[in-house]
């Protein structure tokens, strides 16, 4: 692959200097400032099927995919002709449509552990909705959540390790009060010991597990055998709900979401990224008796001036309509399997240590020389390797993401060949960061 000069990307350079001098760092989500691999954000012109292309007319293969949603590729035809022909008859009604039903039908389709949905309009408002939900329905206020899982950016939820395993959090953003994240008890991710702990002590108080299934936000993490049934039963046990976010792996490693894949079912699940096929929408979905309890028909008050629109419905139909199409997830699948088995031969010919994993339509690979199962072997990982191979790679003209703590993303537009590019990049790439 060719290798792109900087000079190649002076439309990028200027269009960040531009951003900085009115948007915070440039940019409206801070991982986009690229301030864990260095340099200067790329500023992105079009996207199609799977390629991203930069303002300077630079090409790359994208395995970020806007970070999930575009498991179809990029402006699919399917998908804009919907997306077009719902904005022609008006953008935003503040009025029910029947795309919101249409839409909810399919999900409920795919996921047998609800039978109601709520859409919402980002990941992180639908795990606040269903935090305030568990919290209503068991009269408990304490949550547990796993040291390195992301569940968006409430303040309940943004609070950071503690010493031990299972300590209450404290808040790793400022501006979150002790209160806020007071209520929130941590636990390593894949340590069902830890919850046992948590549980044996706390039980009574506790009102919802929430975890991500397939971990995605500190790299690709597994769950390990077991530990999803053993929340399963410990949840039962105590009287506390398990809320499974899947905002990441939703629709994105099965038709029927991680549950499926595991067999364990959550009380509640919160959706987003793919069901929106790139537009802002998200959803908490869950048996009856417990949406139920939300306004109009209970006592639990949450609201959205656009929830359901129906640009965000038109996209996610013709969206999931596509991923439901037989052997789609069975494509996806051999393809991430592909890359990260050609990619992890590359790396040890060069003499790199490479973790790997995938599952359906989302794989990682991480800089690390032992498998990586909970936030402590992925920040022991060689996140300052991962900034040098994401540049080799950047400037031969593949898009991955610009830190080592993230997941990566293949579509159904992406071809052997699209693999194959990625497979001979990372080659030369491993052979320059280890020269
Ligand atoms: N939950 C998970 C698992 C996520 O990966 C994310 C975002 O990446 C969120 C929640 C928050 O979603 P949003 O960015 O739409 O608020």
């Amino acid at each position: 692959m060719a290798v792109l000069s900087t000079d190649r990307r002076a439309r990028s350079e200027a269009a960040f200097a531009r951003a900085e001098k009115v948007l915070v760092g440039g940019v409206n989500s801070p991982v986009r400032a690229f301030g864990s691999v260095g340099g200067t954000p790329v500023f992105v012109d079009r996207a199609r099927g799977a390629m991203i292309c930069d303002v300077d007319g630079n090409e790359y293969v994208d395995l970020v995919g806007s970070w999930g949603p575009a498991i179809v590729g990029h402006a699919r035809q399917e998908v804009v002709e919907r997306v077009t022909e719902a904005a022609g008859k008006g953008l935003s009604f503040g009025a029910s449509c029947e795309a919101e039903s249409e839409l909810a039908e399919l999900i409920l389709s795919a996921l047998p552990s609800a039978d109601r949905v709520r859409f919402v309009n980002s990941g992180t408002e639908a795990l606040m909705s269903a935090i305030r939900l568990a919290r209503a329905a068991t009269g408990r206020s304490r949550i547990i959540k796993f040291l390195g899982c992301y569940h968006g950016h409430s303040d309940a939820l943004l609070v950071a390790t503690g010493s031990g395993g299972s300590a209450f959090g404290s808040p790793n953003s400022a501006g979150v009060t002790a209160q806020a994240a007071g209520d929130t008890l941590l636990a390593p991710y894949n340590d069902l010991g830890a919850v046992r702990e948590i549980l044996a002590s706390h039980g009574g108080e506790i009102a919802a597990i929430l975890v991500e299934p397939l971990a995605g936000n500190m790299g690709y993490v597994e769950p390990v055998d077991g530990f999803l049934d053993g929340l399963r039963w410990g949840c039962s046990e105590h009287g506390c709900l398990l809320v499974f976010d899947e905002v990441m792996s939703g629709f994105r490693v099965a038709w029927g979401s991680m549950q499926s894949i595991v067999g364990v079912t959550p009380d509640i699940t919160c959706l987003g990224k793919v069901i929106g096929g790139g537009m802002p929408v998200a959803a908490y979905a869950a048996r009856r008796e417990l949406m139920d309890l939300v306004s109009p028909l209970g006592p639990v008050y949450q609201a959205g001036t656009l929830s359901g629109n129906p640009l965000g419905m038109a996209a996610g139909l013709a969206t999931l309509t596509l991923c439901r199409a037989d052997g789609f997830y069975e494509y996806l699948a051999a393809k991430s399997r592909r890359l990260i088995e050609g990619v992890a031969e590359a790396a040890s010919g060069a003499g790199v240590s490479v973790q790997t994993g995938a599952t359906g339509g989302m794989f990682g690979i991480t800089l690390a020389d032992r498998p990586v199962r909970n936030l402590d072997d992925a920040k022991a990982s060689d996140h300052a390797g991962y900034g040098r191979f994401f540049h080799a790679m950047l400037n031969r003209g593949v898009w991955l993401p610009p830190s080592g703590y993230e997941a990566m993303f293949m579509s159904s537009a992406h071809t052997d060949e699209h693999v194959s590019r990625v497979i001979e990049t990372a080659a030369e790439s491993f052979r320059e960061i280890a020269s």
